[in-house]
């Protein structure tokens, strides 16, 4: 379990905790909004809304986040592929 303590919801994964947080800079959301000119890269969390409206996120009858089955396929895809690689390197070395 990955409870948030900035928006209060539960991810079932580090990788989609990871993906709900958006934004670029060290300073929160509210911080930029207090900023002069407004920032509204901080960091800041995913809203529910947003959740459900993307097509990154599912959540289960517990209400917990998790990403969708093709984000998740994808990153078994890639580990598999850095998997076969490394093997290739120890076999050439
Ligand atoms: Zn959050």
């Amino acid at each position: 379990m990955n409870l948030c303590r900035s928006c209060g919801e539960d991810f079932g994964s580090a990788k989609a905790f990871d993906a709900h947080r958006v934004g670029v800079h060290v300073y929160t959301y509210s911080e930029g909004a207090a900023m002069d000119p407004v920032r509204d890269d901080g960091r800041r969390c995913l809203s529910a809304e947003e959740m459900e409206a993307g097509d990154a996120f599912v959540r289960n009858a517990l209400g917990r986040w998790s990403l969708a089955a093709h984000l998740a396929a994808a990153r078994v895809v890639r580990d598999r592929k850095a998997e076969a690689h490394s093997g290739i390197s120890e076999a050439a070395s």
